[in-house]
């Protein structure tokens, strides 16, 4: 995959996986095995200059440089809540994308961005509102981990979970995607474990079963957001294509294709006075019921021009039990760094583009 900014022909080494260098260094004549010392080289000591792979013959290193490039992206600023969540903002040529790390006790989990902007238009997220301007390459999705990575190992610590829920719907960004989850997982890159990969999908069925076809081994979360089709058509329009019924079979699907621990996240937006009543608790359990699951639900965060609010406290507490009385493990996700709007559905990044909610509002002669 290209980067954007890699001079034109040149292929960025860093979005690379170890199965795509080694039969880069086949073509070439080299072992394969130097693959896994271009990985390490990259990734885990941070090295992007040819030159200085000293344990790699001077020819290869010459030939590398000749013909690739090694290039992260370029931060803009870095921003610090006060809860110590920290938002980095990165270019992505005249748009700005963001990652965000969220530290928890001894957990560095970083929520990276898979495109800029997003086409599926929920009608709650901040994203969503901007529309779609393109998909980012594999070293600009690896890329955000190599930059926080090197800011955390300064003082000793590492990014030990990613969260694919930043910016963007990661399934309709597949290649580039499951390649940088490859390198988040291999032993040469970051070593992250299955269980601490995490893809938050908005529900696209036939993505879900190419993902276990092809053998991908990462958490599976679902933004559900609704508990009949109704609700969800309103609020996370791919519904209309992909129904609950049919999305949460294929949640079932791919769990089945999983070693280990075998359990789908469910995430659940709660609005107030829209999705949070009692009785949408109860029909939530209901279609939960035999899918190997646990919810997480999250207090709604603000995003200025949308008509939504969080729900009450209590609101939040009694959907939660109703859900925990059907036997459901549930957590309520507490928002983190929202004086730097980098709570989930908050990150807007800025994407130049005329989008589609601007086009629909000039068009109605709302804004000029
Ligand atoms: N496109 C993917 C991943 C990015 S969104 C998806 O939709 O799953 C990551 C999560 O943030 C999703 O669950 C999304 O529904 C949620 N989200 C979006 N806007 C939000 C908001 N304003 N408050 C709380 N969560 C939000
Ligand atoms: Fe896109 Fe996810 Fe936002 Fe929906 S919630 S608009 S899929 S980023």
């Amino acid at each position: 995959m290209l980067a954007s900014d890699s001079p034109p022909g040149r292929l960025n080494l860093l979005g690379c996986t170890q199965a795509r260098l080694a039969r880069l260094m086949q073509e070439w004549g080299q072992p394969k095995w130097r693959s896994g010392v271009l990985v390490q080289w990259m990734h885990q000591r941070g090295v992007l200059d040819f030159g200085q792979m000293t344990d790699l013959p001077k020819t290869l290193r010459a030939q590398l440089a000749e013909r690739c490039c090694a290039k992260a992206p370029q931060v803009e600023r870095v921003l610090n809540a006060s809860d110590g969540v920290r938002k980095w903002l990165i270019r992505a040529d005249d748009s700005l994308i963001e990652a965000v790390l969220i530290p928890e006790g001894s957990r560095r989990t970083l929520c990276v961005s898979s495109q800029v902007g997003c086409g599926l238009n929920c009608s709650f997220c901040a994203t969503g509102m901007q529309g779609f301007a393109r998909n980012l390459s594999s070293d600009e999705i690896i890329g955000q981990v190599w930059l926080v990575q090197r800011e955390l190992e300064r003082i000793g610590e590492r990014v030990s979970n990613v969260v694919m829920m930043g910016m963007g719907e990661p399934l309709l960004n597949f290649e580039a995607v499951t390649d940088a989850m490859d390198l988040m997982q291999s032993d040469h890159a970051y070593g992250i474990s299955k269980q601490r990969v995490t893809l938050s999908t908005s529900g696209l069925v036939p993505q879900i079963n190419r993902l276990g076809e092809i053998g991908c081994e990462v958490s599976l979360a679902l933004s559900l957001h609704a508990p009949d089709d109704e609700l969800r058509n309103q609020l996370v329009p791919i519904n209309r294509k992909y129904p609950i019924a049919e999305l949460l079979a294929s949640a079932h699907r791919y769990v089945r294709t999983q070693k280990g621990r075998r359990t789908v996240t469910i995430e659940y937006i709660l609005l107030g006075g829209v999705n949070d009543a009692p009785g949408q608790a109860e029909r939530l359990a209901a279609r939960l019921r035999d899918l190997p699951c646990k919810v997480n639900l999250i207090p709604y965060n603000a995003v200025d021009g949308l008509p939504y609010r969080a729900p009450g406290e209590r609101e939040a507490a009694v959907f939660q039990n109703i859900l925990r009385g059907q036997g459901l493990v549930v957590t309520l996700r507490r928002p983190r760094g929202a004086d730097i709007d980098a709570a989930c559905g908050q990150l807007a990044g800025s994407v130049r583009e005329i989008t589609r909610r601007q086009a629909r509002a000039a068009a109605s002669g709302r804004v000029s």
